[in-house]
């Protein structure tokens, strides 16, 4: 067992975030992430409304007696979204720990406190986490380039840029972009984080609601196989390498293009039919790097067992290679 600020903070068993998927992060994954003691975030935006939000939150406290949170990504978004309408239903909730992205959350950090409420921001350089912690944030989860989503315009890696936020904030550090194993979670503690933050990971498991065929193509996926797309309008996202995001980088190389050159390609929309269906030529896939270390798609407790279970031996076979090397 790994006691760690993460753990004490927000009263979980192990240090093992499960990221706010946009259209995966629904009610029966996060439950079971919660059931099995590591902390998982439901994603506001995948509900339609903010009423479906409520509902949708109503469901997983009947799934589980354990704490989970709720993902508000604050990104450009191809549709309006009611941003404060998502944050009253999460402040009216009972839910006790919110994970904010893409903008910074200050208009919405008094809501969040005057309901008791932690937020963790997740963002993706050392500047932004240094402003969401002088906000009030309780911790954060920083992103490095190898991250599924959105993983910013800096391109640092997890290896630099974990380090560089411990070294400068105060609040609990949380490791997100490449995470996938027990060897990655004593890694990051190493670095100096409390915690990881995987998606990838999380999506080729039992639980996961999308199609068995996604599941399959995560084994079989390589760590060269994500393409990084909307770069050209410093909105960068890391993808799944399939024809249709091959497809929008060219597009984005031609000089003059557009956001509407590409906006029906990369929806939101097309993706759901991705996940529902498993047929890659509709749309894209979010996914990290961290696909490479992914073999097989088992329950959520066996996932977050073996890791556990993995990073304990990774610990005692660097302090038996110290030793045999000393
Ligand atoms: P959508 O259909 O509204 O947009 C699809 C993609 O295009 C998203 O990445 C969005 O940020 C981007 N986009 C939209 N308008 C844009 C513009 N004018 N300029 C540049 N980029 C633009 O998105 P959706 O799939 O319905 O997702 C809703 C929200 O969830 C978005 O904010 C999206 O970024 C976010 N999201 C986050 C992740 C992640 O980080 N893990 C993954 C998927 C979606």
């Amino acid at each position: 067992m790994f006691k760690t600020a993460m753990t004490e903070l927000f009263g979980v068993r192990h240090p093992i975030i499960q990221s706010g998927m946009q259209r995966v992060a629904t009610a029966e994954l996060v439950a079971a992430v919660a059931n099995a003691g590591a902390l998982g975030f439901l994603s506001a935006l995948t509900q339609p409304s903010p009423t479906d939000l409520k509902n949708e939150i109503e469901k997983t406290q009947q799934l589980t007696d354990q704490p989970f949170g709720v993902n508000l990504t604050l990104l450009p978004t191809q549709q309006p979204v009611d941003y404060e309408g998502y944050a009253r239903v999460i402040a009216q909730s009972g839910v006790r720990v919110v994970e904010t992205a893409g903008r910074s959350p200050e208009a919405l950090m008094p809501l969040f406190h005057a309901a008791g409420i932690k937020v963790i921001h997740k963002c993706t350089s050392v500047k932004h986490a240094l402003k969401a912690e002088k906000l009030g944030c309780a911790a954060i989860t920083i992103d490095g380039f190898e991250a599924a989503g959105h993983p910013g315009e800096q391109d640092v890696p997890s290896l630099v840029l974990v380090p560089r936020a411990v070294d400068q904030l105060s609040v609990p550090v949380i490791a997100c972009g490449g995470f996938a194993d027990g060897r990655g979670l004593i890694a990051a503690l190493a670095l100096g984080a409390c915690g990881i933050a995987m998606g990838t990971r999380f999506m080729a498991t039992e639980e996961a609601p999308v199609h068995p065929a996604l599941k399959q193509v995560l084994i079989e996926a390589g760590e060269a196989d994500t393409q990084l797309i909307l770069r050209s309008f410093r909105n960068t996202a890391r993808v799944y390498r399939n024809d249709v995001a091959v497809k929008v980088a060219q597009q984005e190389a031609v000089a003059g293009t557009q956001f509407s050159n590409i906006a029906a390609w990369v929806s939101g929309a097309k993706g759901a039919e991705v996940l529902a269906s498993g047929d890659l030529s509709q749309g894209i896939f979010w996914t990290g790097i961290s696909q490479g270390l992914i073999s097989d798609a088992p329950s959520v407790s066996q996932l977050v067992e073996r890791i556990i279970a993995q990073a304990l031996a990774s610990q005692r076979a660097i302090q038996s290679k110290v030793e045999s090397d000393c």
